[in-house]
């Protein structure tokens, strides 16, 4: 199981993304980003997803 913490992507938020492969963090994250933080799908760029990467945690 991989999660990303939202607030570790530099938001003020506690949310955490739970799943299988980095595909479905971004799928979950990037819906929950979208919808509570307000981006929008071009905020989401090459550059912020290989940030992310280096944030996701394997357990
Ligand atoms: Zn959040």
């Amino acid at each position: 199981m991989k999660t990303l913490s939202c607030r570790e992507a530099g938001f003020d938020c506690d949310y955490v993304v739970n799943g299988e492969s980095d595909e479905e963090i971004f799928k979950k994250g990037g819906e929950h980003a979208m919808k509570e933080h307000g981006m929008k799908p071009e905020d989401i760029t090459p550059e912020f997803k290989e940030k992310l990467k280096g944030l996701i945690k394997s357990s």
